[in-house]
């Protein structure tokens, strides 16, 4: 009886990222987000000031407002979560997009699975799948497990290792990437997911810790030169990634 190497799924693993990449930014999700962490900063006793300051430094110090708050202000990652992504109204704020249903629909399932990659934690990603209707189309949900200690998320490197380890994929170069945050990219591309991709859906607003901001078409580059490929519409993913879909 053999086991292990050739009973492996050899299949491609696609990831997607949820928030602002399943649903475009024009939903303005990101600002509402924005508004409620700023306000659980408030609740902490910080000034206005103080509150966007150091959601600002905590952003870009850990990538996650969150973990700057779990260890300088004990806050529980729960309650966090209730208060900030679970009150968002979004069954108010998103509705089904046949087009990307449909893409979905159209990564040949013979050759890709689907599974989605988010920073954010497990309900609110169920939530929003739900609502969007996709979640018959993903496989697995690799989500930020606030149960545990210094939980990993995007960018770090072992929170992709993580998802290949979930989806039950070892070859880096199996995993297919599209996220709207260029850090996130890079993070991927670092521990060897090739074909990542980077949505941007330029001239829309969206926020980052605190501050509304437009993306831009500014391309960002990797520090060895690379350029990772660019899109603004989910659909020129069949064009990018032909071989994964019917
Ligand atoms: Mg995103």
């Amino acid at each position: 009886m053999t086991m292990p190497e050739d009973t492996q799924d050899d299949r491609l693993v696609v990831f997607f990222d949820i928030d602002n990449t399943l649903y475009s930014a024009n939903h303005k999700i990101a600002q509402e987000m924005g508004v409620r962490i700023h306000a659980y900063f408030v609740s902490l006793g910080l000034s206005d000031e103080e509150a966007a300051d150091l959601h600002s430094q905590y952003y870009t110090q850990y990538g996650l407002a969150l973990r700057g708050l779990q260890r300088h202000h004990d806050v529980d990652p729960i309650d966090f979560n209730e208060k900030c992504d679970g009150s968002l109204p979004l069954e108010e704020m998103l509705k089904p997009n046949p087009r990307v249903r449909q893409l979905l629909q159209d990564i040949d399932r013979s050759k890709c699975r689907v599974w989605a990659l988010t920073n954010a934690y497990r309900t609110h990603a169920e939530r929003v799948l739900k609502i969007l209707g996709l979640r018959d189309q993903i496989e697995g949900v690799v989500s930020c497990d606030y149960h545990e200690e210094n939980f990993p998320s995007k960018p770090q490197p072992a929170f992709y290792l993580k998802a290949m380890q979930q989806a039950g994929v070892r070859d880096p170069s199996k995993c297919l990437f599209v996220d709207d945050s260029f850090s996130n990219v890079e993070g991927a591309k670092r521990v060897g997911w090739i074909r990542s991709v980077h949505f941007r859906e330029v001239g829309l607003e969206t926020v980052e810790a605190s501050h509304a901001m437009r993306i831009s078409q500014d391309q960002e580059k990797l520090l060895n030169g690379d350029e990772i490929p660019v899109i603004d519409d989910l659909q020129q993913l069949r064009e990018l990634w032909q071989d994964i879909f019917v």
